[in-house]
């Protein structure tokens, strides 16, 4: 019998749910998950729900196979399966987001690599992957990883990176915490557009992989500062 989770932990994910809404990282759709404190092999996320609504009695728990558990028999997202292949092969990652962020779109459907334009995005790293469902699903799929085959192609397709693409439907990030993922998922949202304007002046300088690189340790230092400011914006969600 698996102890319950922690009820700061529990607070911290219906917070950052909130968050990547007032952001503009999520809307009606996509989902952020946390690793269980005190069972590594499972995880917690919002039931099947729009992630603004999102209170501590929505939270729900799955285990590394996509299955639920919840008194109650409520279900949580098709596309669960995209945070229990990623815990199961990633054991330092602890949160994971998956959005339909849409300045990010763009270059999961183009040549156009997404890569660190500026220090706020160094733990993009020197490329993003981009993710081909119809290597796995054929010709003819919803787009969505919508079981345990389509969530380890896509694990394999993250590798060792913080973020991948999904050609045609959004992005998936990773993190050792809440706050670092949350920080990710915005700022990988915000390198994209950065990205998108600076194409249409000319050619980019990017970051080198040893400025990112550094760049991703300094901000790693800082991650309550934006934190606090958001949590402050997305309070009126709580209310
Ligand atoms: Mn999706």
């Amino acid at each position: 019998m698996t102890q319950a989770a922690s009820p700061a932990l529990i607070d911290d994910l219906v917070i950052a749910n909130h968050i990547l809404v007032n952001e503009g990282v999520l809307d009606g759709f996509g989902h952020i998950s946390v690793r269980h404190d005190k069972n590594p092999e499972r995880f917690l996320i919002a039931r099947s729900m729009a992630p603004g609504l999102v209170s501590a009695d929505d939270i729900v728990e799955c285990d590394l196979d996509g299955q639920v558990f919840d008194e109650r028999g409520r279900k949580t997202y098709v596309e669960r399966f995209i945070h229990s292949e990623i815990f199961r092969v990633r054991p330092e990652v602890m949160s994971i987001i998956h959005s339909h962020s849409p300045a990010v779109i763009p270059f999961g459907v183009t040549g156009a690599r997404l890569r660190p334009i500026c220090h706020m995005s160094g733990f993009l790293g020197a490329q993003v992957p981009v993710f081909e469902i119809r290597h796995t699903a054929g010709e003819s799929s919803d787009m969505l990883i919508r079981n345990q085959a389509l969530g380890k192609a896509l694990a394999d397709s993250l590798g060792g990176s913080n973020v991948a693409l999904l050609r045609g439907h959004g992005n998936v990030v990773v993190g050792t915490s809440i706050q670092q993922v949350v920080f990710r998922a915005y700022y990988t949202e915000s390198n994209a557009r950065l990205q998108s304007q600076a194409m249409a002046l000319g050619e980019i300088e990017f970051l080198s992989p040893g400025e990112a690189e550094a760049a991703a340790q300094m901000n790693d230092v800082h991650l309550d500062r934006p934190w606090q400011v958001w949590k402050r914006r997305a309070r009126h969600m709580s209310e």
